[in-house]
Formats: C-alpha cells, sequence, structure tokens
C-alpha cells in the first residue's frame, strides 16, 4: 500500500519522517520500555518530553520571555470561550473583524458568554472572498480578534492591525509555523494541533503575562481559565500526552527544514505552483482574491454552474481519490474543490494534484 496524497484541512497529513520515527518508538520510546501513550504524565520519561516541545515552539516561533506557551484540550473551538472569558473583563467589550465562519463562531460564542461584540468589519458582502483592509483598531475595547488564516474561505491577512493598547488576539490554527510571526504584535495567539502541528488534541495558546488574569468572568470553570494551566505549566490535569511528543516531533522536523522562514518558502513555491495554474486557464479558479489568498488552503471551482458544477466537481473528487490525491471536496459555503497544503504537503504531492487537474480539464 503507497501513502496518498492528503490535501484535507484538518486533520492533515504529518510529515512522514515524523511517522516513521513515532511508529520506531511505539514500543520502547528512548528505553524506557513503554510508548508515550503508556507513561505517567508525572514521569522523569514523559516531562523532558513536554519541555523539549515547548522550547521547541518558542524557538521557532522567537516566543518573547513575558509570554507563556501553553498546551491546552478542547480544540480551537474552546478558544472561543476562553478568549471571552478571560480578556473580556474591564469594559467588557471586544472588536471582530468577520472573516467567515471561525471568526463568526468565536464572536458567537463570546456574546452568549455577555462580552458586547462590535463587528468592526466584515467581507460577508463578497461571500468572504477577502480580507477587509482594517489599519487600525481604536476604542474601549478589552481586545480585538481576528482569524489570521480562513481555512474555509481560502483567506489569509497580509497585514496586522495596528490595535496600539489594545490586546490583538488571533486565531492561527491553519497557518501556525507555516511562515515567522511575530509574536510580540498580539497579546494571545492560538491553534488548534490538526492542521499543522500534530494530531488532533492538542491546542497551543501564546498569551503575553498581563493577560493571564486571576479573576476571569464570574463563573468562568477552573478549565477554563488560563491561569490554571499557566501555573502549573500545562500539568494542572492530564495533559494529551501523546500529541505533545508528536507536536514536539513536528517542531523538530521544521527546524530541520530551515525554521518559519524554511516553511515559508516551502508553502510560497507550492502555492505559486498551484494559483498560477489556476490563474492561467479557462477551466479553473481560484476563490480568494489577489492579495487576501492563503498559502494553507486554496479553494478553487470550475468553469460549470448549477447541477452541472454539482457533477463536475463530484467526478472531479471521485477520479482524484482513484488516483491517490484524496479529501478534496469543497466546503459547502464555497463549493467546487479545496487543496489543503499545509507544511507537510510536499511539492511533489502539489505538482502531482497539477497535473491531474490538466488532464481532467481536457477530458471535461
Ligand atoms: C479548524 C479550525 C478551528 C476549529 O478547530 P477545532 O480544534 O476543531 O475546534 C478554528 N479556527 C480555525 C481557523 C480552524 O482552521
Amino acid at each position: 500500500m503507497s501513502r496518498v496524497f492528503n490535501f484535507s484541512a484538518g486533520p492533515s497529513c504529518l510529515p512522514e519522517e515524523v511517522l516513521k520515527e513515532c511508529a520506531a518508538e511505539m514500543l520502547d520510546c528512548n528505553g524506557t520500555g513503554q510508548s508515550v501513550m503508556e507513561m505517567s504524565h508525572r514521569s522523569s520519561a514523559y516531562e523532558p518530553i513536554q519541555q523539549d516541545a515547548e522550547k521547541m515552539v518558542r524557538k521557532l516561533m522567537n516566543v518573547p520571555d513575558n509570554y507563556k506557551v501553553l498546551f491546552i484540550q478542547g480544540g480551537g473551538s474552546t478558544q472561543f470561550a476562553m478568549v471571552a472569558l478571560n480578556l473580556g473583563i474591564k469594559s467588557g467589550k471586544a472588536a471582530y473583524i468577520n472573516t467567515g465562519v471561525w471568526a463568526k463562531k468565536a464572536a458567537a460564542e463570546a456574546k452568549k458568554l455577555g462580552v458586547k461584540v462590535d463587528v468592526i468589519a466584515s467581507s460577508e458582502d463578497k461571500n468572504f472572498s477577502y480580507i477587509p483592509k482594517v489599519e487600525k483598531i481604536e476604542g474601549d475595547y478589552d481586545y480585538a480578534y481576528i482569524c489570521y488564516n480562513n481555512t474555509i474561505m481560502g483567506t489569509h491577512y497580509e497585514y496586522i492591525p495596528e490595535t496600539g493598547n489594545i490586546p490583538l488576539v488571533a486565531d492561527i490554527s491553519s497557518c501556525i509555523l507555516s511562515e515567522p510571526l511575530d509574536v510580540s504584535k498580539f497579546g494571545l495567539l492560538f491553534a488548534g494541533a490538526q492542521k499543522n502541528l500534530a494530531p488532533a488534541g492538542v491546542t497551543l495558546v501564546i498569551i503575553r503575562d498581563d493577560l493571564i488574569t486571576e479573576t476571569p468572568r464570574s463563573g468562568t470553570p477552573t478549565m477554563l481559565t488560563y491561569k490554571t494551566h499557566a501555573d502549573a505549566d500545562s500539568m494542572y490535569n492530564t495533559p494529551p500526552c501523546y500529541t505533545i511528543y508528536v507536536l514536539g516531533k513536528v517542531m523538530h522536523w521544521i527546524e530541520k527544514n530551515g525554521g518559519a522562514e524554511g516553511m515559508l518558502k516551502l508553502n510560497k513555491e507550492k502555492a505559486d505552483y498551484l494559483y498560477n495554474y489556476l490563474d492561467n486557464n479557462d477551466f479553473y479558479h481560484a476563490t480568494a482574491e489577489k492579495g487576501s489568498r492563503s498559502l494553507m488552503n486554496v479553494p478553487f471551482l470550475t468553469k460549470y454552474d448549477g447541477d452541472k458544477a454539482t457533477e463536475i466537481n463530484k467526478k472531479f473528487v471521485k477520479e482524484a481519490s482513484e488516483k491517490g490525491l484524496i479529501n478534496l471536496a469543497g466546503h459547502r459555503l464555497v463549493g467546487g474543490m479545496r487543496a489543503s497544503i499545509y507544511n507537510a504537503m510536499t511539492l511533489n504531492g502539489v505538482k502531482t494534484l497539477v497535473e491531474f487537474m490538466k488532464e481532467f480539464a481536457a477530458k471535461n
């Protein structure tokens, strides 16, 4: 059985080298005679694994000393609540930029928890195919919130909004470590692991020390309080040890491949190859506007509409998957197809996809 090229938006492909290392250590990790899955999280066998993962995140992302790196469960979606509960505590007001599903869900969750949400900009007018330009955010907001890479719409910020003293929060679930990012411009960053970091099960949170409050909004559960996890070095309760172990290995793989800069170079090469084809043929076109395009998630449509489009899209996804190019169906809100080309997707995978696209266009 040969390995497929997996274009899933998440969980997504992991570097083959990392999977092989994990396999080799499955029964006996570091001479302990156990799998990481079986280790006590408070053992001398496991603790260095988590410490190394954290150290590598700090190193690769250049995390300043006045920020904590936390491993939390509950996925990106739980952060929608944690951000509101822990940061929305002074004026009780927050600014959100609406760039699609994930930003909208985050805003809805904050509202539900009693934070007054101002949607200060939106790209809903054009089905979220671009990132609105908001140079400056001002007001008595407790925080400003953006979704930096929009996994479903295939858009990505090409700038960081200026927020002065207002802490900027960004969901970087689908672009973390795909490029260098200046952490000091943000109050809080978070990312579910299952796109660019590891299997599902852990969410990475990078939070500036002064935002770790002792007094979140009233009624906030212990587990949803950042301070709980910060004070316990992400060991307040049992962490998802195996996922963190894989995350650490992915960090070393990124370092070996040039760090965040190396990833950007590779990702640009892959994305340019695909967009260049999409922009220069009359069968397919990308849905995201130039100037807002994601390097990670590339939704595209064919020239057909209506029932014919539905039929062609289905045929594309089916025939691609028969050739080992899997999970290319688009999200229902955009339609068509979507190729997610995260860090672990190779240039060869993207070239193979484009070859298939050419053949398919010629026959249809
Ligand atoms: C996948 C994703 C989420 C949701 O993550 P879960 O871990 O499934 O809760 C949130 N935001 C973005 C940008 C995503 O891509």
